[in-house]
């Protein structure tokens, strides 16, 4: 039963060690740093093998994610030995018919740490944002260096910031950036900051002093706009670092992008 789990999230699979392997690349997934989650369509359903795993209850219930399957990496996992393995990193997390308890397919692959903030930013995904699957976390080093600056503890001037440095960064993320005071990870404040955070309708998030949290269709387009706020900062950075202050795009350049590409 197990194997045919396996084969039926095969593409899954692939697509979350891609998604690893550029992580790791880019330097932005020290150590066990770094975690992806992601939900599984309905047409893969569960399996009676869900129905012979211990039940563990969830803090709150989560209809979003009624019988829905979640794969996640797991507990203390390299980014690079879920790139190279991910059935051997990567936990089978199975929500009930209701969505009150979880069960654990994959039983030797705890999930990561951060399980309930993945969980309940899905749940308000699913019923909210219905073709958005993927979460992804890291550490990207100019974006977190940036958070540590005093000027930017403004989530508005943090996000017109990394808008104005290419004009891409404002195409592909309009609904904005937002940045979180740093919490401690893993806590549930962590998890309602995040929900209420992407209730305001942003891509991306930035938990200061920490990483960023992103939310897409699928894993890879959660890393590209991880990677698109990561090019804006280390371009503000590589400015900044001349002793000048970068000029930016001007308001009128941003209007004109808003206008043609109609966002
Ligand atoms: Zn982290």
């Amino acid at each position: 039963m197990e194997r045919t789990y396996h084969i039926e999230l095969q593409d899954f699979y692939a697509e979350i060690s891609d998604t690893a392997k550029h992580l790791w690349e880019k330097g932005w997934a020290e150590r066990n740093g770094g975690n992806i989650s992601r939900v599984i369509p309905k047409s893969i359903s569960q399996t009676p093998l869900a129905c012979t795993k211990e039940r563990i209850p969830l803090d709150e219930p989560l209809p979003g994610l009624a019988n829905r399957i979640v794969l996640m990496t797991g507990t203390g996992t390299r980014m690079r030995d879920v790139a190279k393995n991910p059935q051997d990193n990567i936990s089978i997390v199975a929500i009930s018919e209701e969505g009150k308890e979880y069960m654990l397919l994959s039983s030797d692959i705890p999930p990561t740490s951060e399980l309930p903030s993945h969980l309940r930013i899905h749940n308000f995904l699913q019923l909210n944002r219905k073709n958005h699957n993927a979460i992804v976390h890291s550490h990207p080093t100019n974006v977190v260096a940036m958070s540590h600056l005093k000027n930017f503890r403004d989530s508005r001037h943090f996000c017109n910031t990394l808008w104005k440095m290419i004009p891409e960064t404002y195409v592909f993320l309009p609904r904005g950036i937002a940045v979180l005071p740093y919490l401690m990870p893993g806590s549930s404040k962590v998890a309602d900051a995040s929900v209420n955070a992407f209730s305001q309708g942003p891509d991306v998030i930035i938990w200061a002093k920490h990483g960023a949290f992103a939310i897409a269709p699928d894993t890879n387009d959660a890393f590209d706009k991880i990677d698109l706020i990561e090019k804006s900062a280390s371009i503000y950075l590589a400015a900044k670092s001349t002793g000048e202050e970068p000029e930016g795009l001007s308001d009128e350049d941003i209007e004109e992008l808003r206008q043609y590409y109609n966002l």
